[in-house]
């Protein structure tokens, strides 16, 4: 199908993995590893090898799954592997998994040896759109998100529609809230189109578009300098609200249910600092919430959320920065916020639910 130029890193689309058996032979790599988690490993590896025509000239490392472990206690005996596996610096790593193991893959890699090669092999909707494109690696550190990373860009992204085939909805969903970001903060067309579009039968040319919106703005600004910020709508408060479930909630939120609340609580930000119009708040608020689960932030969370986002990394001298919606298309970033606002917005959400 398609394929887009992401500086020297190439995102391959709907090539059955054909140009990754090229760059093994190109790259000439003493060993080759594969990264997945147990799901992944179970669902993903098996397609992996048949389009591949059975290749096994890997060795595979195989972790726990979920946020809980993106850490780096994990990253110790990940490395620890790849030293008993004797890996040198001319290894490969492929990681195949969603977010949480092409961010902390990409993580592992960039800092073994002083950094080896990987390559990304999405499998959720949320990491071929967002997590495996634009060179972020991570781990969580004492509950906060993403807190020790490097910027390094895998030497190819592969995405693949069937890998989505034995993804849960919920999983689904979860991919589709930053979907629905990219057509928020760049594309009002777009936005319209999802609206009218299943999450559950996306359409590849979706994913693409979604692709190629972020693969844009990173492109312009690598290091998130400026306009890359703009991918953060939704997340300043999302990302608080997820840190916070991670640790109190019976069951977790999902990385997209956190940024589908925080993109509403963000649009009503938007409305009050950024001149966004109410139909367009109301239009945000509605289509969200028919398509996400009912969550309630409970208030006695509220002072920890504040001081979860106070250790955001977009933060400047101590001052919580949120990026904000104009419109619907266009985003603005360095947009300074009240804490009285920023906890009348949490209000706001759980307003939509109260009867
Ligand atoms: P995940 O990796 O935890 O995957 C979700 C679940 O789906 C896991 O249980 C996994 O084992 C399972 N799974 C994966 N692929 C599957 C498949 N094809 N079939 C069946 N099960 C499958 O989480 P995620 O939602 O993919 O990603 C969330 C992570 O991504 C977060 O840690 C977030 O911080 C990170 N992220 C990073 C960036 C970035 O730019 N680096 C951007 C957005 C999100």
């Amino acid at each position: 199908m398609a394929s887009l130029e992401s500086f020297e890193s190439t995102i391959h689309f709907e090539t059955r993995l054909a140009p990754l058996m090229e760059l093994i032979e190109k790259g000439k790599y003493s060993k080759v590893f594969v990264f997945a988690d147990s799901n992944t490993s179970e669902k993903c590896l098996p397609v992996f090898r048949e389009m591949l025509d059975d290749f096994n000239g890997f060795d595979l490392i195989e972790t726990d799954p979920g946020e809980e472990n993106k850490n780096i206690d994990f990253c110790i005996g990940i490395w620890k592997t790849l030293l008993d596996f004797e890996a040198d610096r001319k290894s490969l790593m492929i990681n195949l998994g969603g977010g949480v193991i092409t961010d902390m893959g990409g993580f592992v890699a960039s800092t073994y040896k002083r950094g080896i090669d990987f390559v990304n092999i999405p499998t959720t909707l949320l990491s071929q759109v967002d997590a495996s494109v634009g060179g972020k690696t991570g781990i969580d550190v004492d509950n906060v998100k993403n807190m020790v990373g490097t910027f390094t860009l895998p030497k190819a992204v592969f995405i693949e529609h069937e890998f989505l085939n034995t993804l849960s909805e919920r999983e689904l969903l979860s991919g589709f809230a930053e979907v629905i970001k990219h057509g928020l903060i760049a594309d009002k067309d777009y936005y319209e189109t999802l609206k009218n579009s299943d999450f559950k039968q996306l359409d590849p040319a979706i994913v693409l578009h979604s692709v190629e919106i972020k693969n844009q703005v990173v492109t312009e600004d690598p290091k998130e300098q400026n306009l890359r910020k703009i991918l953060n709508f939704g997340h300043t408060i999302g990302h608080a609200v997820e840190s916070y479930a991670l640790n109190h909630d019976q069951k977790p939120l999902t990385h997209g249910e956190a940024i589908a609340i925080g993109m509403i609580c963000e649009a009503f930000l938007s409305q009050r600092y950024n001149h966004l119009e109410e139909a367009e708040l109301k239009d945000i608020t509605s289509y969200i919430t028919s398509l996400y689960p009912e969550y309630t932030i409970a208030p006695d969370s509220f002072e920890a959320l504040l001081k979860l986002m106070q250790s955001d990394k977009k933060n400047e001298h101590g001052q919580i920065l949120f990026s904000l919606l104009d419109h619907i298309g266009h985003c603005e970033y360095n947009c300074r916020v009240t804490e009285k606002d920023i906890l009348e917005s949490l209000v706001y959400y759980n307003s939509i639910y109260a009867v």
